[in-house]
């Protein structure tokens, strides 16, 4: 938003954060080692959209990273999302390929199911295989990350969760798809390159926000936190991301590895993947999922219905402020990935600006 508006509309931006970089959650920075560590957890660029993967390829080139992630199981690293590869290593041979022929039989090749609708099926066959994947791959992972039982986790969550009829261990099946070629605090850096826009780290809205006089305000912090709570907490999940350095060329075999079973993580990324950069050490962080209590960072909206009326009254009271925009993950309330997230603020500066 700031890019467009210092860059076409010629206008002046003050940009702010309150913590001590640029860039939200995709800021990325290089260690000692000369690793690119991504601070926030693994963030693979991928969408379907020329628009916004032309805007983005302004300000930065790209390398050709599609994402691969692998699951740890009680059968070894298997493909995750699940496909027919996932299918043969997790499973004996024979039993493995009575459940994928029975699937191939059923359901359309190159096509997805999901692990819900298999566990449901009339084949006893099928819903044996479905009910361990569901253990191995989906139960503890989603517990984990959303700190509930399974039976409180939003169904249509669980629903969700594919197996795709293939063998393309891809993550994304997005046409574009790669990643900064410098990193992205790198293109974040050429976007801001404006004399017009002035950014200032370290600093919090409501410490400023006396002091400061401004035509427009485009806020991307919790909404809840800007009408100072007054209808009531917005939830979040947060994450602890415990980032080490070791004396070894590789930890992992690929960036990604989830671990549904451990008690406590859910992922372990290794980062000298993404950029494809050497070291005789490598780093790797590990993400423990935990609840958002204030002090930590709001990461996952908790798509509740409760919680979507709560942000509903929220943006009621936002409607009385007419140069007052909230938009991204915590002005909406609502999870993006990146390109939503430029998306959003491209269709929101088109609006406000014409
Ligand atoms: C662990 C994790 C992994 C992800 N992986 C991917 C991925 O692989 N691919 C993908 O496309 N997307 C991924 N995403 C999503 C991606 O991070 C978001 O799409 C993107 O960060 C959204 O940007 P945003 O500006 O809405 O929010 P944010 O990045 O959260 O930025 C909001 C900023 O506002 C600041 N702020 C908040 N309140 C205040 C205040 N009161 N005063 C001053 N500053 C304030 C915050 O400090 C923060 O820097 C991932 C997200 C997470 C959490």
């Amino acid at each position: 938003m700031a890019e467009r508006i210092a860059n076409v509309s010629g206008q002046k931006v003050l940009l702010i954060d309150r913590r001590p970089h640029i860039g939200g959650n995709v800021y990325d920075y290089k260690d000692k080692n000369g690793i690119t560590v991504q601070k926030y957890g693994i963030h693979a660029f991928h969408t379907d959209s020329k628009e916004i993967w032309d805007y983005l390829s302004l300000f930065t080139e790209w390398t050709d990273y599609h994402h691969q992630a692998l699951a740890e199981t009680s059968h070894g690293l298997v493909n995750f999302p699940v496909n027919l590869n996932t299918i043969d290593e997790l499973f004996e041979s024979d039993f493995a390929k009575d459940f994928s022929e029975r699937l191939l039989n059923k359901f359309h090749e190159g096509g997805k199911i999901s692990v819900a609708d298999l566990q449901n099926d009339e084949d006893e066959v099928l819903r044996r295989g479905a009910e361990i994947l569901y253990e191995e791959l989906f139960k503890n992972y989603t517990m984990k990350q959303w700190g509930m039982s399974v039976d409180e986790v939003d169904p249509s969550v669980i629903a969700r969760v594919p197996i795709y009829l293939n063998r393309q261990n891809r993550y994304f099946t997005d046409k574009y798809q790669g990643l900064p070629k410098e990193g992205y605090t790198a293109m974040l850096n050429k976007m801001l390159d404006n004399p017009l826009i002035e950014v200032r780290l370290n600093t919090d809205w409501n410490d400023i926000k006396d002091k400061v006089r401004y035509d427009k305000l485009f806020f991307t912090g919790s909404i809840d936190a800007f009408f100072n709570y007054k209808y009531g907490r917005l939830p979040y999940r947060s994450l602890r991301f415990d980032i080490q350095t070791l004396p070894q060329e590789h930890y992992q075999p690929m960036a990604q590895v989830n671990h549904p079973n451990h008690p406590t993580m859910t992922r372990s990324i290794e980062h000298k993947y993404l950029l494809d950069e050497k070291s005789r050490n490598t780093t790797v962080s590990f993400e423990y999922p935990e609840a958002f209590n204030g002090k930590n960072e709001r990461y996952y909206p908790i798509s509740q219905k409760e919680n979507i009326d709560l942000y509903t009254q929220y943006l009621n009271e936002a409607k009385k402020y007419p140069n007052i925009w909230f938009f991204g993950r915590l002005g909406d309330y609502k999870y993006y990935n990146m390109d939503q997230a430029v998306g959003r603020a491209l269709e929101l500066y088109s609006e406000v600006f014409k």
